[in-house]
């Protein structure tokens, strides 16, 4: 720790602003943050919310992506040289801005770190470790010599984690992730329902006797809001269908084969295919429902399965 400690009071190098204090971002920023106020928002020279101070200097969308000029020195080798030490861990405890004066657009930021303060040794719940303090002062370009404008303190609580209590049994294999369950309204409770008893249900009309899904209050045809439903056979085709190979998302299984059904009923759903290669689905192909259970018994979904059609019986 001496030769890390030895590294407070360092000031490090400039890091520059990709772009000056500008209107457009600043109305991003306010659209963004829900701030809604005449001083940020109005033509003319446009004030930039003091909020955004750190926003003018940040990297680009690529990692260490800062501006021509900009300072390749780690403002964070303290941090790295405790993590060599075994403080692998890290958690941001404060982060306080200071503003001298209003930004305004036009004006081109920088910012500059000094590593202010390591506390001495702090035992906490997470573990046992040092409070490090970043201090970066953000200063405004200027002919007549450059202007402070305000600093962000950054403190960070780096540790060795504390020893989690083992557990009694160590788990085999991590918990399977869930499926997202849909969200059920009204209008769709009867659907998901259906689902959970083993039934394909799709709403009808109980005015002219029309199909409809995806479900809704209302018949489209003859503009009706009373209905009931019909089980359907489960049998059907593939009427369309997509193949999704990124993002691999857990917890499906990847390349992930979704189709849009039409059942023999008439209407069409949307729904995962299974027990078929993902390259071998075609268009037309004949599929029956199938429910399934996922989520510890949570959330039953109907999944369609190709069949194999008795041979002559189109003919
Ligand atoms: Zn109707």
């Amino acid at each position: 720790m001496n030769e890390i400690r030895a590294l407070v009071g360092k000031e490090y190098g400039r890091v520059y602003a990709w772009d000056k204090v500008n209107a457009p971002m600043i109305r991003q920023w306010c659209e963004v943050m829900g701030v809604d106020d005449a001083r940020y928002l109005s033509a003319g020279t446009v004030t930039a919310p003091p909020a955004m101070l750190q926003v003018w200097c940040m990297e680009g969308f690529t990692q260490n992506n800062y501006p021509p000029g900009s300072t390749t020195e780690n403002p964070y080798e303290a941090l790295k040289m405790m993590e060599a030490h075994g403080l692998a861990s890290v958690v941001a405890v404060n982060s306080e801005l200071t503003f001298k004066r209003d930004v305004v657009e036009g004006e081109r930021l920088y910012y500059a770190t000094r590593l202010d303060t390591i506390s001495p040794e702090k035992t906490t719940a997470l573990g046992t470790g040092f409070f490090v303090t970043l201090v970066m002062t953000f200063f405004s370009q200027k002919p007549e010599g450059d202007e402070e404008v305000g600093q962000l303190l950054f403190r960070v609580f780096k540790f060795r984690a504390a020893q989690a209590a083992a557990p009694a049994e160590k788990p085999a294999m991590p918990a399977p992730a869930k499926r997202p369950p849909p969200g059920i309204s009204d209008d769709t409770r009867f659907f998901w329902e259906g689902a959970k008893a083993g039934k394909l249900l799709i709403q009808r009309c109980k005015s002219c006797g029309t199909l409809r899904h995806p479900p809704g209050p209302v018949c489209s045809h003859c503009h009706s809001f009373d209905w009931d439903t019909v089980e359907s056979s489960g049998r059907g085709t593939v009427y369309s269908f997509v193949v999704m190979h990124y993002p691999e998302v857990p917890p499906f299984d990847h390349p992930n084969p979704i189709a849009l059904i039409e059942l023999e009923e008439g209407t069409r759903l949307i729904s995962q295919l299974v027990g078929v290669k993902p390259g071998e689905v075609r268009i037309g192909d004949a599929v029956q429902v199938e429910f399934n259970t996922f989520n510890n018994g949570e959330l039953v979904l109907p999944q369609f399965r190709p069949v194999a059609v008795t041979p002559g019986a189109s003919a």
